[in-house]
């Protein structure tokens, strides 16, 4: 269908006006709320002189807000540079000048350090809104008692071209004009998380961010419209909280219930309590809750289906999942670069746990010979994956010649990731080429030290790196964490290995940590790891 993703919401506050839309600690906006809400912050934005094909920067987490800004953005014809508000000046200062934005969104907590900031940017405006602004009301009447205890709101001192949320929300009447826009306009600037090297800005168009919510809901025909809860903990300033969660949640019309702080106790209490139905979460998130102790008390119950991608969900974690929630996790596959899905495992049909399942609609694969792209590879067979499709980006921002490595001439996407398919035409991710470990003249995929590791009953996560060697030319480092209360010797891990890998495989040194190095959406860092040991 060419419809817009800004369209989607007008659609759904048409057929579901009175339908929740979003839940935010008990507080509930209706899907013609929202709709209302994104028509002022529309009205705002081109009050305060953006227009289309201007940049607007959203730094906030999974709060209403930012929902409103981001289909306000769009309505108008803007572009969506979406920010980690965790991230360091530095990263942040990249993101806005590479991006060009001129007007920012974020939370009072930032303010002060975002006014010095945009000195440095093209950014001239900036709107902020408090965690306290939507509360219902009880909440709301304490908020001011604890929240500067807890660090959860700031005062705002004035400044020039600083404007409240609520107050635009107060001064503008609901702007319903949808921009004049095709599939190959530009939506977004999609900054990738940095797993590997710096982060890179992906340019995605209205039609690979629409086509994208169309495929996925293809995949979950059982699921009607307007009748399900959605847990939206994936960070939403992330491609794939951005399409799996708060787009997908738009476009059928279920309630999207925002957990902005993504750990095990906020998304235990917000599954339970919300009779959340629908839980797209990336493998640490899952890990967390089967460590939380809160689990054995928590019904889970209601979640009818899970959605794990972004990176690898070791089987072990799957099968200790299911077994305690009664749910289903699928385990899909995607790129920033792809809006981001391009694989999943079939809800009701014939899944296979370990694989990343079959490509979605439209989307087309190949496995080329790591050394001769063009030669394809037999089923069964690893090499690099290749893929074609509607949802593929358009290409990095002011970097064409990454670009032109990563998008063919024919517009297949290199992925950068090692897979095979088996001859049911299902997928498997074997690693990222980069973190191959190349040890003796072998190849070792570290992912295959890491799924033996994570079935240990006492670790609860695992990341083995490679690290230089006078001979071998590398060998490798696990780094573990234990579960609560647990005890291990570095022998101990080693022993277990040598009886479930291969000798070259197994690794030569093990570190005991509290926590592993994460991204933004939760990955675990292998290459901060790697970058330590080199230091060491
Ligand atoms: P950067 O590209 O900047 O290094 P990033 O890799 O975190 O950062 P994303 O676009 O979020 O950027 O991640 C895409 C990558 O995540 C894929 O190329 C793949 O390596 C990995 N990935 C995603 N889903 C899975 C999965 N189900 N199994 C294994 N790996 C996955």
């Amino acid at each position: 269908e060419d419809i817009l993703v800004p369209q989607y919401l007008t659609q759904s506050a048409d057929q579901f006006p009175d339908h929740t839309a979003l839940i935010f600690q008990g507080y509930q906006v209706s899907f013609k709320e929202l709709n209302d809400m994104v028509g002022k912050f529309a009205a705002g934005l081109k009050d305060f002189g953006i227009q289309k094909g201007d940049s607007v920067a959203i730094l906030l987490p999974n709060v209403i807000p930012c929902v409103v800004a981001y289909y306000a953005i769009l309505r108008i014809g803007g572009i969506v540079v979406f920010n980690n508000p965790l991230y360091s000046d530095r990263e942040l200062e990249h993101q806005f000048t590479d991006s060009k934005s001129k007007f920012l969104i974020t939370l009072d907590l930032l303010v002060e350090r975002m006014v010095t900031l945009r000195e440095k940017t093209d950014i001239k405006t900036i709107v902020y809104t408090s965690i306290g602004d939507y509360l219902p009301f009880v909440k709301r009447l304490l908020f001011p008692l604890v929240a500067k205890k807890k660090g959860l709101a700031k005062d705002v001192s004035p400044a020039p071209d600083l404007h409240a949320f609520k107050d635009i929300m107060a001064k503008y009447s609901p702007d319903t004009t949808q921009a004049d826009l095709t599939f190959d306009d530009v939506a977004m600037y999609q900054y990738t998380g940095g797993t590997t090297g710096v982060s890179k800005g992906v340019v995605l168009t209205h039609g690979n961010i629409s086509c994208q919510i169309q495929q996925i809901e293809t995949w979950f025909p059982e699921f009607d419209k307007g009748a399900e809860i959605m847990l939206g903990a994936l960070p939403f300033f992330h491609v794939f909280g951005m399409s799996v969660s708060m787009n997908l949640a738009i476009r059928l019309a279920w309630a999207n219930v925002l957990v902005p702080k993504p750990q095990a106790e906020p998304l235990l209490e917000a599954i339970s309590k919300f009779k959340v139905t629908f839980a797209p979460l990336v493998p640490t998130m899952y890990i967390g809750i089967l460590d939380h102790p809160d689990l054995e008390h928590t019904d889970l119950t209601s979640i009818k289906g899970c959605f794990s991608g972004s990176a690898p969900l070791p089987v072990e974690v799957i099968n200790k999942f299911e077994k305690k929630t009664g749910s289903i996790i699928v385990e899909g596959f995607g790129l920033t670069e792809s809006s981001p899905v391009t694989h999943v495992n079939p809800f009701r049909g014939r899944r296979k746990v370990g694989s990343i399942g079959v490509p979605l609609p439209d989307t087309e694969c190949r496995i080329v010979d790591l050394e001769d792209p063009a030669k394809e590879m037999p089923a069964g067979e690893p090499g690099e994956l290749l893929m074609r499709g509607p949802q593929i980006m358009k290409g990095y921002l002011n970097k064409p010649e990454e670009t032109a490595k990563t998008l063919t001439k024919e517009g297949f996407l290199c992925t950068g990731d090692v897979a095979k398919m088996d001859e049911d035409g299902y997928f498997y991710i074997v690693d990222r080429i980069k973190d191959m470990i190349i040890s003796g003249g072998y190849n070792v995929y570290p992912r295959d030290i890491d799924e033996v590791l994570y079935e240990h009953p006492k670790i609860v996560e695992a990341c083995a790196v490679g690290i230089p060697h006078a001979k071998r030319g590398e060998s490798i480092k696990a780094f573990v964490v234990l579960k609560q209360g647990q005890t291990l010797t570095e022998k101990e891990v080693i022993d277990y290995c040598a009886e479930r890998l291969a000798r070259y495989k197994l690794p030569v040194a093990v570190e005991f940590r509290e926590e592993l190095p994460k991204s933004n959406v939760g990955k675990i860092l292998r290459k901060d790891l790697r970058k330590q040991q080199e230091e060491v």
